[in-house]
């Protein structure tokens, strides 16, 4: 909890808000300045400001507090589709500093326009240069293949510098995180018991 932030403040009930959703971690509220009717902000019960303040259960944990809202919103307010996402700091327009997203419901003819258009763009951009530039910084391994805060991560970016000298195949490196996976699968009675945990919460809807 942070004594200034408003969404804590809410989760320990010092302000008011509407709520929607909640679960053991996570809470849904309608935004108090909706973009249309609907319009939920969801967001985990601890204090953090962005998706990396939080460890991959509770990240899950968050998506599934997502979808489940997007459910409850289709049920009872039937729109005709929804735009899901979060601003990212400052500058992206994020002002309350507890990471949120936002679940807005679309509706046939509301003059909206698809999350593409956040950004407007005058010059050209060149995609390929800005892939070499990504791609010579960051090891190119999924999220899904490397879990946060494991040792793993050291293990395989010295994987893929090793690839980049051509010492192994890009092949052998996906073969070695495949296995590696697998173990930590295993091993990990943590994330075991959170899927079965997510698995028996999830209400079938279609
Ligand atoms: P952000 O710009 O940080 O992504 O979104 C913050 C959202 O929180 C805004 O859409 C704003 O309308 C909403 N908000 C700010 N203060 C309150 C409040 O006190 N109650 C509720 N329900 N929503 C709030
Ligand atoms: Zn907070």
């Amino acid at each position: 909890m942070s004594e200034e932030c408003i969404f804590c403040k809410m989760i320990e009930g010092q302000v008011d808000s509407e709520k929607v959703y909640e679960d053991e971690n996570n809470v849904a509220i309608l935004d108090i300045n909706p973009s249309s009717p609907g319009h939920t902000l969801v967001f985990p019960k601890k204090h953090a400001v962005h998706l990396s303040g939080l460890d991959d259960i509770e990240l899950s944990d968050l998506f599934f507090a997502v979808d489940e809202v997007i459910a409850i919103l289709e049920d009872s307010l039937e729109p005709d589709g929804f735009n899901v996402g979060w601003n990212h700091g400052q500058i992206a327009g994020q002002a309350v500093p507890h990471i949120h997203v936002h679940v807005i419901p679309r509706y046939e003819g509301d003059k909206g326009a698809p999350i593409q258009a956040i950004v407007q763009n005058e010059s050209e951009i060149d995609v390929k240069a800005i892939s070499q530039k990504i791609n010579s910084k960051s090891a190119s391994v999924t999220a899904n293949e490397v879990p946060k805060s494991e040792p793993q991560v050291q293990e395989v970016k010295q994987e893929t510098t090793e690839n980049e000298e051509g010492k192994k195949s890009d092949k052998e490196g996906m073969e070695k995180n495949k296995n590696d996976k697998e173990e930590k699968d295993t091993e990990d009675e943590d994330l075991k018991e959170a899927r079965k945990k997510w698995e028996n919460m999830k209400i079938p809807r279609y």
